[in-house]
């Protein structure tokens, strides 16, 4: 029986995963992409990439880690920003106010103000 192995987390998000910790997800994934499910081939390139983006909150860590052929992250890359992109959409909207496009309701002029210039001259 393996022992078992603290999983790996990064100390920042820019800290890359150590070889050891790529062999582990590679062998956990089984070869296969995360997005297509495509054996990689040996000698093929593939990326480590994180299911839910750092971008979108993700962690640095190995649970959040899985393969990405090369065919595959481009679209992968185009669809986090989609999802970042939406969220903060959605953010701005329930966050900000929104600008009303309308102008301010003018009030009716108020007749009483206007002194009756007659009356004054007839005085
Ligand atoms: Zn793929």
């Amino acid at each position: 029986m393996p022992r078992s192995v603290k999983p790996w987390s990064g100390r920042t998000d820019d800290t890359p995963a150590p070889p050891r910790v790529r062999l582990r997800v590679f062998e956990r994934e089984q070869g296969r992409c995360h997005s297509c499910a495509r054996l990689i081939r040996a000698g093929e390139k593939w990326t480590l990439e994180h299911r839910v983006a750092l971008v979108n909150s993700g962690r640095n860590a190995e649970d959040n880690l899985c393969l990405t052929c090369c065919n595959c992250l481009p679209d992968k890359n185009a669809a986090d920003v989609a999802e970042k992109s939406s969220i903060y959409a959605k953010r701005k909207k329930h966050i900000l106010p929104k600008a009303s496009k309308r102008p301010w309701p003018s009030r009716p002029m108020r007749q009483d103000w206007k002194p009756n210039v007659r009356q004054l001259r007839d005085d």
